[in-house]
């Protein structure tokens, strides 16, 4: 018996593979768990049909071929795209992952290869290394089967399934493209730099774009620290830091905060926080650690530099989502550009296109949100490849 469950499994490999994940992830509250499970049934039809084939059991749709799994593409390479991966992978689904090489200026594995200390990431005490952490990512992405390509995706055709995807270099060539059943849009955001003199070399090193990842290092405790940014974000991002800080200045470019009410109020009254109104920094100094950021002012033209001696220079001028490439496909984007999503889910406005990660967040914007709904968009896609099965 044990044999040939066994046997059923190597010729079956991913429709006998996705049942007892069927049976773990319809103990959850989602609207499909109203309908028996379809994959669960499938495989269980299927296994039927093999141990007893004159029963006459319904063979799978040809287009649930089990020895020839759907396509499944994954676009982007962040947190979400590796807990995608895994869960298709452990499904016996064989994604494949267009990694990007250099898509949008970042490198493969995301904006987490751009920072050192990961602190709050479960799992690991001590924090852990970001780019250390996504090689971990990238690996157990791979033991699952994962086929990942160091390339990046530059044109897609949404309008009918198998979608269509072209690499960078060849999308100008309307016949070199490869297809898949269903695709996971996972290209990230990147935070906006103002890319100062001294940034480079600072980076990470007292320069951050990210308050509530790196705010609580030890590096700015206690410290002075500047904020650069008017909006809400910048707000948050301040009032923030004002738990570690020894002071937050923020630096506005204009003489009112872009900010809602209640938030520029609560700045403005905090007693840690000092407004540098119509100000931009314009270099970064310091050696091995920020020392300072020379600020200008952007009202008069006479008024001379001067340096502010902080440890912490945080960005929150905002981010910028890698939808480029899916304007005009029919794909709904926000008027901000961030991929829309059916609320809940990982569903979009396009059958069989799921999304996960900061494409999609302009809210919470961590790794560990990134990688859930990775998780999700998995799931959600197996889920639809088996409904939509034949
Ligand atoms: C400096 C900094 C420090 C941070 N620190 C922390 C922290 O301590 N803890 C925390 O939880 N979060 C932290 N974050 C936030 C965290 O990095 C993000 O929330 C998370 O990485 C988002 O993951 P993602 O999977 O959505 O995509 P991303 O990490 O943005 O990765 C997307 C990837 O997709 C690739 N890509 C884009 N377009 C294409 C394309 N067309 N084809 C192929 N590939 C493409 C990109 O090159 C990129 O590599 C930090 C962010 C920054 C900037």
């Amino acid at each position: 018996m044990a044999a040939a469950a066994a046997q059923r499994a190597r010729r079956l490999p991913w429709l006998a593979a996705a049942a007892p994940h069927g049976d773990q992830h319809s103990q959850t509250s989602a609207p499909w768990r109203r309908r028996p499970y379809p994959y669960l049934l499938l495989a269980v039809q299927c296994l039927s049909t093999e141990a007893s084939p004159t029963e006459g059991a319904p063979a799978p749709s040809s287009s649930l071929s089990p020895s020839k799994p759907p396509r499944v593409v994954i676009i982007g390479s962040g947190p979400a795209a590796h807990t995608a991966a895994i869960y298709l992978g452990r499904a016996q689904l064989q994604p494949t992952m267009y990694e990007g090489f250099m898509a949008g200026g970042m490198a493969a594995g995301g904006q987490l290869t751009t920072t050192q200390d990961i602190e709050n990431y479960p799992g690991f005490t001590h924090g852990i290394d970001g780019g250390l952490l996504m090689e971990q990512m990238r690996a157990q992405s791979e033991r699952f089967g994962t086929t990942i390509v160091s390339e990046t995706i530059a044109r897609v055709d949404l309008r009918q399934r198998p979608f269509r995807l072209w690499r960078e270099g060849q999308e100008h060539d309307d016949g070199a493209y490869e297809e898949a059943d269903a695709l996971i849009v996972a290209t990230g955001a990147t935070a906006k730099r103002l890319h100062l003199p001294g940034e480079e070399r600072l980076w990470q090193k007292g320069i951050s774009a990210c308050a509530v990842c790196d705010g609580a290092l030890p590096l700015f405790r206690n410290q002075p620290l500047l904020v650069v940014g008017g909006g809400d974000s910048a707000a948050e991002e301040a009032l923030f830091l004002t738990k570690y800080a020894s002071r937050v200045y923020v630096a506005v470019r204009r003489d009112v905060l872009r900010a809602s009410k209640i938030m520029a109020q609560r700045l403005q009254r905090h007693p840690k926080v000092e407004i540098l109104w119509q100000t931009q920094p314009v270099e970064a100094v310091g050696d091995a650690l920020l020392d300072g950021v020379v600020l200008r002012s952007t009202a008069s033209s006479t008024t001379e530099d001067r340096v502010l001696p902080v440890r912490g220079l945080f960005y929150a001028i905002g981010h910028r989502p890698n939808t480029a490439l899916f304007k005009e496909t029919g794909l709904t984007l926000d008027k901000d550009g961030y991929v829309v999503n059916e609320p809940g889910t990982t569903y979009t406005n396009i059958p069989g296109l799921f999304v996960a990660g900061d494409v999609a967040d302009k809210r919470y914007r961590q790794a560990i949100t990134a990688a859930g709904t990775g998780c999700q968009a998995a799931l959600d896609c197996e889920h639809f490849l088996m409904e939509t099965a034949g």
